[in-house]
């Protein structure tokens, strides 16, 4: 804990990520509720250990149905859906590319050809049977895994969002790794500052800050894990439909909106999408907003009606949505 100008910072390490809660209270105790709560829903929702709630279902792949806790099912039949969308880069059975691949952890490598092909035939959200009645979960072929690691976290910070509004609290902010979700504004602000990592930078290096009150930042970028090979860099976001990471102009993609897993899903939508259909997409989208970094250093706001956006790094030139 540590205490700035009111503020009361708490961290912890969850779900291999660095967590920060931000009070203006010195409240050890309700900060250690809410990291007690995050570790709950890592525990059910993990596939980075033998067991949980997630790994009981990919364990009876091919085999059986199973009944999961309300939560679970739920959070899955959102990803379900959202991976049938048309174009959807969003794949959550896409768990036997991610083990393969093992980016951002030992051993990665790029796999033969053959074997992609072979993982990829395990990667279709068609194959997968959700029964309400009994919140059961079927995947139907031996080898299917879900995997819900492109959600888990907007999901929990909103959790966590609701937990506080329970506890009366009015003004607050949680980064679960890169998923921020607010509370309100510091006191005598207009909004909290949330920055906007250099690509491939120092840790502390900014392109710019986000400000924001009462939403949800949630920034997806190739450089967040990654690795490189013979000159090539292979990052985190995987294209079921090549077994490939996604390979466009696209260094990060940053989503403000109410909800923070509507921000998690929409980096992932957006980031198959690339700028120009993202930005013709999110016309129709007035409470999701997104900041695209691309290759070539522009940064592009397709709109700004929730946030504002202060640029810092002059080696980058901003760009509004309208005219990009
Ligand atoms: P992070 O916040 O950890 O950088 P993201 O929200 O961008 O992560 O999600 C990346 C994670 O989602 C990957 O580590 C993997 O577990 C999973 N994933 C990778 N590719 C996809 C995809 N195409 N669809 C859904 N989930 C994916
Ligand atoms: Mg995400």
């Amino acid at each position: 804990m540590s205490a700035d100008s009111g503020v009361y910072a708490y961290s912890a390490v969850l779900m291999g990520s660095p967590i920060l809660l931000k009070l203006f209270d010195d409240n050890a105790a309700l900060a250690a509720q809410v990291f007690r709560l995050i570790r709950h829903y890592e525990n059910i929702l993990t596939v980075n250990r033998a067991e949980s709630e997630v790994m009981a279902i990919n364990h009876a792949a091919g085999q059986a149905a199973v009944s999961v806790s309300r939560e679970v099912f739920d959070l899955i039949q959102c990803a379900h859906q959202v991976s049938l969308l048309p174009q959807s880069l969003f794949n959550f059975t896409i768990g036997p590319l991610v083990k393969r691949w093992k980016i951002g952890f030992q051993g990665r490598s790029v796999p033969p050809q053959r074997e992609l092909e072979r993982l990829m035939a395990l990667t279709d959200p068609r194959q997968v049977a959700l029964d309400p009645a009994s919140r059961s979960v079927f995947l139907r072929q031996p080898g299917m895994e879900i995997d819900l690691g492109a959600i888990a976290k907007g999901y929990i910070a909103d959790v966590v969002r609701s937990f506080l509004r329970q506890q009366g609290v009015e003004r607050a902010l949680i980064n679960l790794g890169g998923n921020v979700q607010t509370l309100g504004a510091p006191p005598h602000a207009a909004g909290w500052s949330v920055g906007l990592k250099t690509p491939f930078g120092q840790a502390d290096e900014l392109i710019g800050v986000i400000e924001v009150a009462g939403k949800s930042v949630v920034t997806s970028g190739i450089y967040e894990r990654y690795f490189e090979l013979d000159g090539r860099l292979y990052h985190h976001i995987l294209d079921a439909s090549s077994g490939y990471p996604l390979d466009n102009e696209l260094l990060s993609v940053t989503v403000i909106s109410d909800r923070s897993i509507d921000g998690d899903i929409y980096t992932t939508l957006l980031y198959g999408l690339g700028v120009e259909k993202s930005l013709a997409a999110l016309r129709d989208t007035p409470h999701i907003e997104a900041i695209f970094v691309t290759r070539d250093r522009e940064v592009i706001c397709s709109s700004t009606r929730q946030f504002a956006f202060h640029l810092h790094d002059s080696r980058y030139r901003r760009v509004t949505g309208s005219t990009a």
